[in-house]
């Protein structure tokens, strides 16, 4: 795939025109009074418009998700009692190519959280070039509370739920927080079973033996080490010994940590949802994962201090890798942070408001939608070899990962220079300018 460099759109200085649809009122489905993480991704998307020139018209297009399911999971517990679930899928736009994007399974999704996901897959997807729209899928359930063959009973069901508008010109799910290559191996064998053929391409992040592809696990903590380590250079930032603090260890955090260690850089702050460790000399991901897999926390590896969760935003350091879930950089703690770069591994872990202060202070931030867009540019690599059936090595894999990541990040940061915002606006514009011209030449059906 040629990553081709993004046309800014005419520069503006006053809003395009409302539209008649502009008018069609707030979402019936969002509670006004807690409109949730949805109500983010709107914020974001009423400060774009005013870059997006006659394509402006077609804002709405990015406002309303084009397809919401909500699905009733009912499954048999291990004790023989039946537990009901409730599963969502959300197509926010096709206009590029099928709707792409993980599955939650956490307590706490709900539907604007898996709107809002949806919606950051569309931008994200677009702001790569990848030639998908956006998608996401969520179960409200904390997996670590059923056994291996409830969770197997819980995926089969959802997967057999959603699979009307699943497939692998369809929507394409992958895996996210509480999910991962077993439940996609799930995921795939459902699907297949139901259609009557063996249909790889309808999930990426499969394990490597079913169709997976090298170079997946790492992928979004690669995507976020190259980001990361762009805009370093950009700042005249060194890799060589730079403070590094990560929220969180799990697919993202562990391997974008281990990639910087590897780089050169010092990991001074861990936080996961065990605890927060902190090491002014630098911590070993290596060691620290082989004790957290050994113990079940974070806490209490050698060598390294124990910190209050609230301390690991007053944490000494050059770089700050939130990469848990939404909603953790807010007014309150975006003041303290010490960190002049902010790569954002998790999708939506900053306020708008503390977004517009980090700018204030001068803190640089590459937004989740460019910092973690390696999972999914890998999943893409996995959804071509599948469909293929010819399977590329791990060398090639990371090596067009890297030029694509890279190649994205300086035309983005381009943008952010020419029309002087912030680099999440900056891949905004360019991400939804290509939605809403793909929307404009396909225009409304019928
Ligand atoms: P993960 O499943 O590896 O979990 C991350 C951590 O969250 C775990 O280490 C654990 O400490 C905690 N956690 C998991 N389930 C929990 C539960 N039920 N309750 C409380 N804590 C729990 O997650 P991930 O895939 O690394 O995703 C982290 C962030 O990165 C999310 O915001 C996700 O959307 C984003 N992201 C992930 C990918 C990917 O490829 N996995 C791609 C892009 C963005």
């Amino acid at each position: 795939m040629t990553l081709t460099a993004p046309t800014p759109p005419p520069r503006r200085t006053a809003p395009a025109p409302h539209t008649p649809d502009a008018a069609a009122g707030p979402l019936s489905y969002l509670d006004p009074q807690h409109p949730g993480p949805y109500a983010m991704f709107l914020d974001q998307v009423d400060r774009v418009v005013p870059y997006l020139g006659p394509l402006a018209v077609w804002a709405e297009t990015l406002r309303r998700p084009k397809r919401i399911l909500v699905v009733d999971v009912p499954i048999h517990l291990d004790d023989g009692s039946v537990a009901h679930f409730e599963g969502y899928r959300v197509q926010h736009n096709t206009s590029r190519g099928p709707a792409k994007g993980g599955v939650r399974y956490h307590q706490d999704v709900t539907l604007s959280e898996v709107m809002a996901l949806s919606a950051w897959m569309t931008v994200k997807n677009a702001a790569v070039n990848l030639p998908y729209g956006g998608g996401k899928g969520g179960i409200r359930v904390d997996p670590r509370t059923l056994s291996q063959g409830e969770l197997e009973r819980m995926t089969r069901r959802y997967t057999s739920e959603i699979g009307l508008i699943i497939g692998p010109d369809k929507d394409i799910p992958a895996p996210d927080v509480g999910t991962g290559p077993q439940t996609m191996a799930w995921m795939m064998d459902t699907y297949s079973m139901n259609v009557g053929r063996t249909t790889t391409g309808v999930v990426t992040g499969k394990p490597v033996s079913l169709g997976g592809s090298l170079g997946r696990a790492d992928a979004t903590g690669r995507g976020v080490f190259v980001t990361g380590a762009e805009a370093m250079k950009k700042l005249g930032m060194s890799m060589e010994g730079a403070r590094i603090a990560v929220q969180e260890f799990g697919n993202v955090g562990e391997a974008a940590a281990r990639i910087f260690h590897a780089h050169g850089a010092k990991i001074v702050a861990i936080q996961d949802v065990t605890g927060t460790i902190a090491c002014a000399a630098g911590i070993d991901p290596a060691l620290a994962l082989t004790h957290l897999q050994r113990t079940g926390a974070i806490t209490g590896l050698t060598g390294t201090d124990t910190l209050q969760p609230d301390e690991f935003w007053d944490v000494a350091c050059d770089v700050l890798i939130p990469a848990a879930l939404e909603k953790q950089i807010t007014l309150e703690n975006a003041g303290r942070l010490k960190a002049r770069l902010i790569v954002e591994g998790a999708n939506g872990p900053t306020l708008p408001a503390a977004d517009d202060l980090l700018a204030d202070m001068g803190v640089t931030v590459v937004p989740d939608v460019l910092a973690n867009a390696g999972g999914v540019t890998v999943s893409y690599f996995e959804w071509v070899q599948d469909f293929s059936s010819f399977f590329w090595s791990e060398e090639e894999i990371n090596h067009r990962l890297d030029r694509l990541m890279r190649e994205a990040f300086r035309s983005l940061w381009d943008v952010k220079e020419h029309y002087n915002v912030t680099l999440r606006t900056a891949v905004y514009i360019v991400a939804c300018t290509r939605v809403l011209e793909a929307r404009a030449l396909r225009g409304l059906y019928p």
